[in-house]
């Protein structure tokens, strides 16, 4: 069977992807292997409605309003390969299934890529995150670190210090900060700390210090780090796509790519700071996409009967 979608990645863009083209009576499979980005919380903000769930239960209950449309089916799978023939798309998953689709959404998402300091990862996602506007709102006026060795920590010091009048950049030994910006933040009481960093101190994810290494200790109960991105996904593919500075798939305002039939949408196509409300959003602009290109396929190939008929 040639199913009309193949939607890879179940993170919110894949998922409302789906749910539209559910309701559209299209016939989609979703492929997800279940690793999203934000598996490291256990609270998603910003989301108006689900403002504060559990990202696990988030994607609960969209599979359950997904299991309402018996065009959508989903497969607990990862997609290893992905090509091209004669116009339509082979997938294939991991455990060796193989499916035709007539046009693709990619939903896969990216990844953060965390500067190498000990024990970082105990605390992302917990007490030290990456998006100031998804968990600013709980770290609100307490004493906060920015940590940055790039171009970014003078921006995001600016973005931080709308929550807290108690910060300090981390520049990880790094001298990424001119003069005139350190002056600027200084201005407006935000410090400065461009020692490297030895470890985070602190029990069960929870900031308490961060060790320099010079083993001063900072008390800090909370922050935001710049990180790096990259593609949560690598197919063996012939596929081509065109990415963006950042690293996204680029797409116009339809999520199409460069590609005839690939759509993208959500983090993959961003790789930048994101939410879950914009992917979701996406997801249903992909979807509106296939729509379109679908209707178009029909009615030309109806023109092209009707002509042929015309003709006899
Ligand atoms: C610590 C942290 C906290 C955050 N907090 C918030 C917040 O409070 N509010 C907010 O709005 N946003 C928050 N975000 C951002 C949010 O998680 C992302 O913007 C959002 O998840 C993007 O959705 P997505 O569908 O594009 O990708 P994802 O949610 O990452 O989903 C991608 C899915 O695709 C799957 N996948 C990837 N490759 C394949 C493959 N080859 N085959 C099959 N499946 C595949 C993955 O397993 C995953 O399930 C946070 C992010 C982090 C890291």
């Amino acid at each position: 069977m040639i199913i009309d979608c193949a939607v890879i990645g179940g993170g919110p863009a894949g998922l409302n992807a789906a749910l539209v083209l559910g309701r559209s009576r299209r016939r989609t499979i979703l492929f997800d292997d279940n690793k999203p980005r934000n598996a490291v919380t256990s609270e998603s903000h910003g989301f108006i409605t689900r403002d504060g769930i559990d990202p696990q239960e988030f994607k609960r209950i969209a599979q359950e309003e997904l299991s309402r449309y018996p065009d959508v089916k989903i497969k607990k799978q990862r997609v290893h390969r992905l090509t091209k023939d004669s116009g339509l798309f082979q997938v294939a998953t991991e455990n060796g299934e193989v499916f035709t689709a007539k046009n693709i959404i990619l939903a896969t998402g990216f990844k953060e890529v965390l500067p190498e300091i000990p024990r970082v990862k105990e605390f992302y996602g917990k007490s030290l995150f990456s998006c100031p506007f998804c968990d600013g709102w709980e770290l609100r006026d307490r004493p906060l670190a920015v940590i940055a060795d790039d171009h970014k920590a003078f921006h995001m010091a600016k973005v931080v210090s709308n929550w807290t009048n108690d910060l300090i950049v981390f520049t990880n030994g790094s001298k990424v900060l001119p003069l005139e910006e350190q002056e600027l933040l200084k201005s407006k009481g935000i410090r400065i700390n461009e020692k490297k960093i030895a470890s985070f101190i602190g029990e069960e994810g929870l900031l308490e210090k961060i060790q320099l290494e010079d083993e001063t200790e900072v008390y800090r109960e909370g922050g935001f780090i710049a990180a790096e991105w990259k593609q949560a996904a690598s197919f063996d593919s012939s596929l081509e796509y065109t990415v963006n500075e950042q690293g996204g798939i680029e797409t116009d305002s339809w999520q199409r790519t460069n590609i005839e039939g690939v759509f993208a949408c959500g983090d993959t196509r961003i790789a930048g700071p994101s939410q879950l409300i914009i992917a979701a959003g996406e997801g249903s602009m992909a979807a509106l996409a296939v729509n379109a290109a679908l209707i178009e396929e029909k009615f030309s190939q109806e023109n092209q009967h009707r002509k042929k008929g015309e003709s006899i």
